[in-house]
């Protein structure tokens, strides 16, 4: 797609540290990283979200994921990783092609992905199982 820095990275158009590819995914370095070694992992066809992944490139996707981060654990000495995926602006998505962030993970690196709540009582929590259960399409 014309507009996208997602595609101008795969067409070669913009330059990026590139780490890994097949014929179909592409993984680099991100520009601005969580922990030096954060990587995207993306499909080299215009994708906007998770939603819209064929489930065999989503295959492909996990296949590289799975190297990259044993390279991480091998490579940088990681001692783990996190992979994330945001899907939609209101999930903080800012580039519209789908990316899996892949980000190594180092004893004591003082980063705290999840802040965690609560719900009021048991009630409130089978409610919200329940709007998305009677949502899940048969
Ligand atoms: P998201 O918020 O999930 O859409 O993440 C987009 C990510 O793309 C951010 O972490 C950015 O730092 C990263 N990013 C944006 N432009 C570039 C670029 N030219 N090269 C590498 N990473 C980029
Ligand atoms: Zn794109």
């Amino acid at each position: 797609m014309k507009d996208c820095i997602f595609c101008q990275i795969v067409q070669g158009t913009i330059p990026c540290a590139r780490i890994y590819e097949t014929e179909d995914v592409l993984a680099f370095l991100d520009i601005s990283p969580v922990i030096k070694g954060h990587t995207l992992v993306i499909p080299k066809t215009h994708v906007v979200n998770m939603l819209d992944l064929p489930g065999s490139l989503a295959g492909e996707m996990h296949l590289a994921m799975q190297k990259l981060g044993q390279a991480m654990m091998d490579g940088l000495k990681a001692g783990g990783f996190n992979l994330g995926m945001n899907n939609f602006k209101d999930a903080g998505q800012l580039v519209m092609h789908a990316h899996y962030h892949l980000i190594p993970r180092f004893a004591g690196d003082g980063l705290s992905l999840w802040a965690q709540g609560s719900y009021r009582d048991n009630d409130e929590m089978q409610k919200v199982a329940q709007e998305i259960k009677s949502a899940i399409p048969s």
